[in-house]
């Protein structure tokens, strides 16, 4: 069973869920589901270790993030299979990747932390004026299933290492690793309080934590539906939205063609589409067009779906019966609205060991329309458009024809197209002549439904301090003497 983590103890609920290998479709584990009543105590919790968390000298703090980070990578084997098990990423991903890189999250942070500071200056008003960060309070983490284990240490990391409380509610979807992670911190000596996790749906512990009134900041990772209702149920709350997506893909005729190929493959097969940033929507210059079309679909052809668990494999399942249902209904859209299936489109044939898992073959469709619902709405699976463009305007106008911002991508040698096309896409990223390449420095977040507020760096000062500033009076300034 996997249970809460409430001040230091596991807990269970009267509720339970079960928690599905997607992969199989088996049931690997029943799960505490939380509601009013755990979030309450959650919060208490954090609350109450607020005082001597956010107060505790810095490089003592510091010293026990190092510590999560250290763990992690002792422990990353078991997170990685312990991950592919709970939603479906693959072996080769998790064990080299994805849990790896999660300990730097603790690791960065904990330096950003010991080692931040304010700014002062003299005004001529005559004051000393100087700033601070001071950590917010007790912060809700709401995490999605995608990246889980990465997710949440990308926000525990400078949650915690700020000298914040946490309450965290992870995706009902992918509940495991998260649990070893509030098993690690106490091992790593995080006071108990100070990182809570309650499990369960988004209606019964999620919105009961976002609105809960000693909760004073959120960081929010998933849907942009959940966001917005999010944001209406908080009340006055800081919080950032790291949102969906549908990243434009853009190819003109003189980039570097094989890696741009390259790029362009793993950008929406890599976690098996169900990626935020995916470049999901491949708009490619109509001179390369039909060259391009049938050498991307040669490749996918080719890509190994099956075990998750096979370091060989590439393409793993779907998290789940309805999202595999979601993504199956964009395939039949997408033909229903014109555009031209050139590969897959239907369920692989797997051993019996998956023949009740979620699976979707790699599909890639050709001539797609901007216009249609397959490049305006997110899939989040294993579906490219590929979308054909004949000016440097019109790829510009396609890249930005979305109700997304998070991410794009962008093609070219031509060093002057660079740098008009970079500023003028509305997103909160663009990577040039590159796949989405990650550097704890950068700014992450979005524009229009990606979300709002930026996390990395100091940038996560934003959403998880308070920018305090003292102005103290050399004692000479002139005060207007009323009444005397
Ligand atoms: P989701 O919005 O359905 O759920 C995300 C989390 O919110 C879950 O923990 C869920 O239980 C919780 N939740 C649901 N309703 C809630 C409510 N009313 N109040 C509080 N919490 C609630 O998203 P998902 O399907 O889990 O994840 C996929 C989405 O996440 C995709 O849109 C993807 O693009 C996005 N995503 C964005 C980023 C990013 O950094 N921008 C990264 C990963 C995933």
């Amino acid at each position: 069973m996997i249970k809460h983590i409430i001040n230091g103890q596991h807990v269970e609920s009267e509720d339970v869920f079960e928690s599905i290998n997607p992969a199989t479709g088996k049931v690997i584990a029943e799960v505490a589901s939380g509601g009013q009543k755990e979030v309450d105590s959650a919060v208490a919790a954090a609350k109450a270790a607020f005082p001597a968390w956010s107060t505790m000298p810095a490089k003592e703090r510091s010293k026990i993030m190092h510590n999560v980070g250290d763990l992690i990578t002792k422990h990353v084997p078991e997170l990685a299979e312990m991950e592919t098990n709970d939603c479906g990423q693959v072996i080769s991903q998790t064990l080299k990747s994805l849990i790896p890189r999660s300990a730097n999250n603790f690791h960065y942070f904990a330096e950003i932390a010991e080692h931040m500071h304010g700014e002062s200056y003299d005004s001529d008003t005559g004051h000393l004026n100087y700033t601070m960060q001071k950590p917010a309070g007790v912060c809700a983490l709401i995490s999605p299933w995608n990246v889980p284990f990465m997710t949440a240490t990308w926000k525990t990391g400078p949650c915690l290492a700020l000298g914040n409380t946490a309450v965290m509610k992870m995706s009902e979807l992918s509940p495991m690793t998260v649990t070893r992670l509030g098993e690690l911190m106490r091992e790593a000596g995080v006071p108990d309080g100070v990182f809570n996790i309650v499990h369960g749906f988004g209606q019964q512990a999620g919105e009961p934590l976002v609105s809960h009134p000693d909760v004073r900041a959120i960081s929010f990772t998933g849907s942009t539906p959940t966001g917005n209702r999010i944001i209406r149920s908080a009340g006055l709350k800081k919080y950032s939205m790291e949102l969906g997506g549908k990243s434009p893909f853009i190819i003109f005729d003189d980039a570097d063609y094989e890696r741009a190929l390259d790029a362009a493959l793993f950008m929406i097969f890599s976690n098996n589409g169900q990626r935020c940033t995916a470049g999901s929507r491949i708009i490619v210059q109509s001179t390369i067009y039909d060259k391009f079309v049938a050498d991307y679909v040669d490749r996918a052809a080719k890509l190994t779906i099956g075990d998750p668990l096979n370091p060989n494999t590439i393409i793993g399942p779907m998290i789940s019966k309805a999202h595999q249902n979601k993504v199956m209904s964009y395939i039949e859209a997408g033909q229903k609205e014109g555009a031209r299936l050139v590969l897959g489109g239907g369920t692989p044939q797997l051993d019996d060991k998956f023949k009740n898992g979620f699976w979707v073959e790699p599909t890639v469709f050709a001539d797609v329309d901007n216009k249609m619902s397959i490049a305006q709405d997110e899939i989040f699976g294993p579906v490219p458009c590929i979308i054909p463009f004949k000016t440097e305007e019109e790829a510009l106008q396609i890249a930005n024809d979305t109700p997304y911002g998070l991410s794009s991508y962008l093609w070219t040698e031509n060093t002057g197209r660079v740098l008009r096309l970079s500023k003028a896409i509305d997103a909160g990223m663009t990577f040039v002549n590159s796949q989405n390449v990650r550097d704890l420095r950068q700014p992450f977040g979005g524009t229009k439904g990606s979300g709002t507020g930026r996390e990395g760096n100091h940038y996560s000062f934003d959403v998880f301090c308070e920018l305090k500033n003292v102005a103290i009076s050399y004692g000479d300034h002139r005060i207007p003497r009323w009444g005397v």
